[in-house]
C-alpha cells in the first residue's frame, strides 16, 4: 500500500529492495542538468527533492558511489545494488541534508520542481516550464 500524506510519504527503488520514509514537506525540489546527473539517470536530468537529513529513513542494500566535485567536494551518489535505480544524493557541502530522486517517490502529485542548476549544460532540446528557474550552474544556496 502507499502511504501519502501532505506530511511525508514513501518512496522506493524500481526492484524495491530500497524502501525509504520521509516526515513532513521538502525543503526545495530542483533539477539539475549536469553530466553527472544525466549519466547517472540515463536521462536529461535528475529530480532533487531536498530533506533534512533527519526526516529521511531508508531501508535497504544502499550502494554508493563517491564522486569529487571541482576537485575537492566530495558527494555520494546512493543507489540500489540490485536494479540500479539512483536513489539518493548526500554532500559534504551540505552535511545536514539528504536529496531524494524524484522519480523513486510513491507519490509524485505534489512534486513542484522551483529551480534548475546546471542549464548550461542541458540537453538542447528542453524546455522547462517558466515557472522553473534557471542557474546556469550551480550557485551557493539553491540546494543548501
Ligand atoms: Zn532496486
Ligand atoms: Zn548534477
Amino acid at each position: 500500500m502507499t502511504e501519502s500524506t501532505k506530511s511525508g510519504g514513501t518512496g522506493r527503488c524500481l526492484c524495491g529492495a530500497v524502501r525509504y520514509r520521509y516526515e513532513g514537506e521538502p525543503l526545495s525540489v530542483g533539477l539539475c542538468q549536469c553530466d553527472r546527473c544525466q549519466r547517472q539517470s540515463g536521462s536529461a536530468f535528475l529530480i532533487g527533492v531536498i530533506f533534512p537529513k533527519e526526516a529521511v529513513t531508508i531501508e535497504g542494500p544502499l550502494a554508493t558511489y563517491e564522486a569529487t566535485v571541482d576537485g575537492e567536494h566530495r558527494l555520494w551518489r546512493h543507489f540500489c545494488p540490485s536494479c540500479g535505480s539512483a536513489v539518493s544524493i548526500t554532500l559534504d557541502r551540505f552535511p545536514t541534508i539528504r536529496s531524494l530522486m524524484g522519480g523513486t517517490l510513491d507519490d509524485k502529485r505534489h512534486l513542484r520542481p522551483t529551480f534548475s542548476i546546471w542549464c548550461s549544460a542541458g540537453q538542447p532540446w528542453l524546455t522547462l516550464p517558466p515557472e522553473i528557474v534557471l542557474y546556469p550552474d550551480y550557485p551557493d544556496g539553491t540546494f543548501g
